[in-house]
C-alpha cells in the first residue's frame, strides 16, 4: 500500500542535511545587500546622499531632481551586482508583502538602443493595479488608483536580482491601503509627544525613535510530510489529527541540542539576514517538538517592522532550499504549544538615552518612571484596542485558549517596581516640603536602578511586561504583521504623553509648581487610577479571569469580538486626533479584518469538509470492509457461535459507523450555517456567524476523525500523523 502518506514518510526517511555555503564573517557581510551609508557614500553625489539622510533624520522631502541622481546611484549599486530587475515592495492589508518586477532594461519599439533604465519617477512612484489588493472599500468611489511611494526611511535592499524599494501604499485620494503608512504616522506622532516630555529632563531632546525587537516563533516540518496535508497546505495548520502519545511533556525540546537539518536551516537563514542587513542574533528550540524561535537585535520600529516582513517571507524561500514548509500560523497542531510573536518595545532619544531604562540620577530616573508610568496608563485606557490590534482568526487559537497569553490585556511590571509604585502613591498632593523632596529623590527614585539589577522576575503569562528596560507585549501572533500592534502600541502612549504634557504644564503654569512637583503629582494620580491593569499572578489561571473581570477589563476570546473596539468612538478619535488614520482608514481596516476573519473560518470549514470526507471516511470504510470479511469469515467456520467470537469485531464495525455517521451529519449542519452566514448582508454579522455557528462544528467534526484514526489500521490511514509531523527531523 503506498499512500501519500507513505510515499512522504519515505522520502524524508532519506533526507539528508544541506549543505550551507560558507560566507564571511558576519560583521563583513552584514548589509552587503542593502543600500546602506557604506554604499549610499559610494555611489552617490554629496548632494544626493546628504538629502537622503536628511530625509532619514528628519523627515525632509527629496526634490525630483535629487531623486532622479539618487535613482541612478542606486541603479548602479545594483547593476554592480547583477540585478536585472527592481520593485516597489510594500506591506497591502493582506498581512504580507506585495512586489511587481519591473526589468531595468528598455528599448526603444524597433529594438534599438537597448538600455538599463531607472529614474527617480520610477524610484519616488509607482502605480500598481490596486484594484486586487483589500481596501475595505476606500477606492469603491469614483477613483480606483492607487500609487506607491518611496519611504526613504527603510534602505532599499536586493533580494535574489531584484532591487526591492520599500514603499507606502495609498488610493488615489491619499487614504493609507497599507500598514506602513499608519506605522510611520504614529512613529512620527510618539517622536513628537515623546520629544515634548522628554525635554522637562534633558533641553538637548530633539528626537525619540520608537524601538522593537521581535522575537519570531516557527515551525518546521518537512516539506514532503506537509504536502501530504492538505489541512496544513490549505490553512497552515492540521483541522485534525490525533494527539501523539509523546508531545512537549517531557519538556525535552526546549533548548535543546538544535538538530542539524534544522541548524544547516538556521544558518543559511541567517546568512541571508546578514546580507539583508537584518541582525538576527539569537536562535533556539522552542517548547514544542519543532518549534524554533528567531530574534534580531533591535532596531528602529519602521525598519523592525519591515525587516520582520521580509524574514518570514526569506525563512519560507530558504525552507524550499532545505525541504522544509515553515509554519508560521499560531496553532498548527492542537496539544502542543502554539507560536508568538513578542514584540519588545522601547523608546530612545536621539541623546543616546533609553527611556525605559532607569539612569544614575534621580532625574534620569524621574524621567524614567514618567515614560513607564504613562505607557501603563495609556495601556489602561486603551486595553480594548490593544487586544483589537493582536486579533486574528489564527492568534484566537492561543489568546483565551489557556495557552501564553490570555485574552485579557493585563500588564506585568514585577515586585520591586510595584513597591516603587506603592511608595510614589503616598507623595504629598501639590507643593512639596525639601525634606519630601529630598527623601523621594534619594530613598524612592534614586533606589530604582538597584531594584531593576536584581529584578530578575519573569512572567511569562503576562501578555504586556515589563522586563528591565523595555515592555514586551506578547501576545502578538507568530503570522501578524507586527505593524498593526506598533502602530496602536506607539498611538495610545503618543496620545496618553500628550495628555501627561498638557497636565503637567497646568499644575506648573496655574498652580505655580516646581516641574518635578507637578511631575510627581500626576504620577501619584496615575498610579491610583491605573491599578486594575496591574497584575503579578498567573494569567493562565480561572481565578484571572474573575478577578479581571470585576475590575472591569474585557475578556475578548474571539476576533469578532474583540475587533469592535478598532471602531469605537474612543479609538476614532484617538487615530484621528494623532493623524494616524481619519475614520475611513480605520473603517477600512475593520471591514477587512472581519472579511478576512470569514474568509479563514470558510476556508478551514470547507477544507475540513473536504479531507473528513474524502480521506477519513474512504479509509474507515476499507478498514470497516475487512472487518466485515472477517466476521463474514468468522461466520462461515463457526456458524452460530460467531458471534461471540467476532464480538469486538463487530462492536468495532458499529463504532466505525456511528463515526461516519457523525462526519456526515455534523458536515452538512457545518454546511448549512455556512450557507446562512454567506447570505447574511454585513461583515459584521458574517464574521459572528462563522464565529458563533460555523466554527463550533470543528471540533465536533474533528472529535469524530481522531476517533477514526485511533481505530483504523495504521496502514491504511493516508493522513500523515502528528507523531510523523512534529518527531521527524
Ligand atoms: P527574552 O525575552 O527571550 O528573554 P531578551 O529579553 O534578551 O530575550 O530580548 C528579547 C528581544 O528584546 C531582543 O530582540 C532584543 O533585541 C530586544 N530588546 C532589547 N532591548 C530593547 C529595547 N530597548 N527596545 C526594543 N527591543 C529591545
Ligand atoms: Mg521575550
Amino acid at each position: 500500500m503506498s499512500t501519500i502518506r507513505f510515499q512522504a514518510l519515505q522520502t524524508t526517511s532519506g533526507r539528508k542535511p544541506v549543505k550551507v555555503e560558507e560566507l564571511d564573517k558576519k560583521s563583513v557581510i552584514f548589509g552587503s545587500n542593502v543600500f546602506n551609508d557604506k554604499a549610499m557614500r559610494q555611489f552617490l553625489t554629496p548632494e544626493a546622499y546628504k538629502a537622503v539622510q536628511s530625509a532619514v533624520q528628519h523627515g525632509t522631502k527629496i526634490d525630483r531632481r535629487l531623486a532622479d541622481y539618487i535613482a541612478m546611484g542606486m541603479k548602479e549599486w545594483a547593476l554592480s551586482k547583477g540585478v536585472t530587475h527592481y520593485t516597489h515592495w510594500f506591506q497591502p492589508l493582506t498581512g504580507t508583502t506585495a512586489e511587481k518586477h519591473d526589468a531595468f532594461f528598455e528599448t526603444s519599439f524597433d529594438g534599438s538602443d537597448p538600455v538599463e533604465k531607472f529614474g527617480g519617477s520610477q524610484l519616488v512612484q509607482q502605480e500598481p493595479d490596486a484594484s486586487s489588493f483589500p481596501n475595505g472599500g476606500i477606492r469603491n468611489t469614483f477613483e480606483a488608483r492607487g500609487y506607491t511611494a518611496w519611504d526613504p526611511t527603510s534602505p532599499a535592499f536586493i533580494y535574489g536580482t531584484t532591487l526591492c524599494i520599500p514603499t507606502v501604499f495609498v488610493s488615489y485620494t491619499g487614504e493609507a491601503l497599507d500598514n506602513k503608512t499608519p506605522l510611520l504616522r504614529a512613529l512620527s506622532a510618539i517622536d513628537e509627544a515623546a520629544t515634548d516630555v522628554a525635554k522637562y529632563f534633558d533641553k538637548n531632546v530633539k528626537k525619540v525613535t520608537p524601538t522593537l525587537g521581535w522575537e519570531q516563533e516557527y515551525f518546521l516540518v518537512d516539506s514532503a510530510l506537509a504536502a501530504s496535508r492538505p489541512d496544513l497546505m490549505l490553512t497552515g495548520r492540521t483541522l485534525l489529527g490525533h494527539t501523539s502519545a509523546k508531545g512537549q511533556q517531557l519538556e525535552d525540546h526546549y533548548f535543546g541540542s538544535i538538530p542539524t537539518r534544522v541548524l544547516n536551516y538556521m544558518r543559511d537563514l541567517e546568512n541571508e539576514c546578514m546580507l539583508l542587513g537584518i541582525p538576527v542574533k539569537t536562535r533556539h528550540n522552542e517548547v514544542a517538538p519543532n518549534q524554533f524561535e528567531l530574534a534580531p537585535i533591535f532596531e528602529e520600529t519602521n525598519l523592525a517592522v519591515d525587516h520582520n516582513s521580509l524574514l518570514m517571507d526569506v525563512m519560507s524561500k530558504v525552507g524550499e532550499r532545505h525541504d522544509f514548509k515553515v509554519l508560521m500560523h499560531e496553532k498548527p497542531f492542537k496539544g502542543v504549544n502554539g507560536s508568538g510573536k513578542h514584540n519588545n518595545w522601547s523608546m530612545a532619544t536621539d541623546t543616546g538615552i533609553n527611556l525605559l531604562s532607569p539612569g544614575k540620577t534621580p532625574m534620569s530616573n524621574l524621567q524614567f518612571l514618567t515614560f513607564f508610568i504613562n505607557t501603563i496608563k495609556a495601556v489602561y485606557k486603551y486595553e480594548e484596542l490593544m487586544r483589537a490590534s493582536i486579533a486574528s482568526a489564527s492568534n484566537d487559537h492561543r489568546l483565551g485558549a489557556n495557552e501564553a497569553p490570555p485574552a485579557i490585556i493585563s500588564v506585568f511590571i514585577g515586585q520591586q517596581l510595584t513597591k516603587v509604585l506603592a511608595e510614589l502613591e503616598g507623595v504629598t498632593k501639590g507643593k512639596l516640603s525639601p525634606e519630601e523632596k529630598t527623601d523621594l529623590k534619594l530613598n524612592v527614585v534614586g533606589k530604582i536602578p538597584d531594584v531593576l539589577l536584581d529584578n530578575t522576575d519573569r512572567n511569562r503569562t503576562s501578555p504586556f511586561a515589563f522586563t528591565g528596560n523595555k515592555f514586551e507585549f506578547r501576545a502578538v501572533g507568530s503570522s501578524a504583521n507586527c505593524a498593526v500592534a506598533m502602530t496602536t502600541l506607539n498611538s495610545i502612549v503618543a496620545k496618553q504623553l500628550k495628555d501627561f504634557k498638557v497636565e503637567v504644564d497646568s499644575l506648573i503654569e496655574k498652580k505655580g509648581l516646581k516641574k518635578d512637583e507637578a511631575i510627581f503629582n500626576i504620577l501619584r494620580e496615575y498610579i491610583k487610577e491605573t491599578k486594575a491593569i496591574l497584575f503579578e499572578g498567573d494569567g493562565y489561571s480561572e481565578a484571572w479571569e474573575k478577578e479581571a473581570k470585576k475590575r472591569g477589563l474585557s475578556n475578548h476570546k474571539t476576533t469578532p469580538k474583540a475587533l469592535k473596539a478598532k471602531v469605537s468612538k474612543e479609538a476614532m478619535a484617538l487615530f484621528e486626533e494623532l493623524g494616524v488614520m481619519n475614520h475611513v482608514e480605520v473603517e477600512a481596516r475593520y471591514e477587512i479584518e472581519l472579511e478576512e476573519y470569514t474568509k479563514k473560518i470558510q476556508i478551514e470549514g470547507r477544507v475540513l469538509g473536504d479531507i473528513a470526507r474524502n480521506h477519513v471516511i474512504p479509509t474507515a470504510i476499507k478498514y470497516q470492509n475487512t472487518l466485515i470479511e472477517n466476521v463474514k469469515g468468522l461466520k462461515e467456520i463457526f456458524g452460530k457461535d460467531f458471534e461471540k467470537i467476532a464480538k469486538e469485531q463487530i462492536s468495532l464495525i458499529k463504532e466505525i459507523s456511528s463515526h461516519i455517521e457523525g462526519i456526515n451529519k455534523n458536515v452538512d449542519l457545518m454546511t448549512e450555517e455556512r450557507k446562512k452566514a454567506n447570505n447574511l448582508t454585513t461583515a459584521e454579522k458574517q464574521a459572528d456567524a462563522y464565529c458563533e455557528k460555523v466554527k463550533p462544528y470543528f471540533e465536533i467534526i474533528r472529535e469524530h476523525c481522531d476517533k477514526l484514526e485511533l481505530l483504523v489500521d495504521d496502514e491504511m490511514w493516508t493522513l500523515t500523523k502528528y507523531r510523523e509531523l512534529l518527531f521527524t527531523r
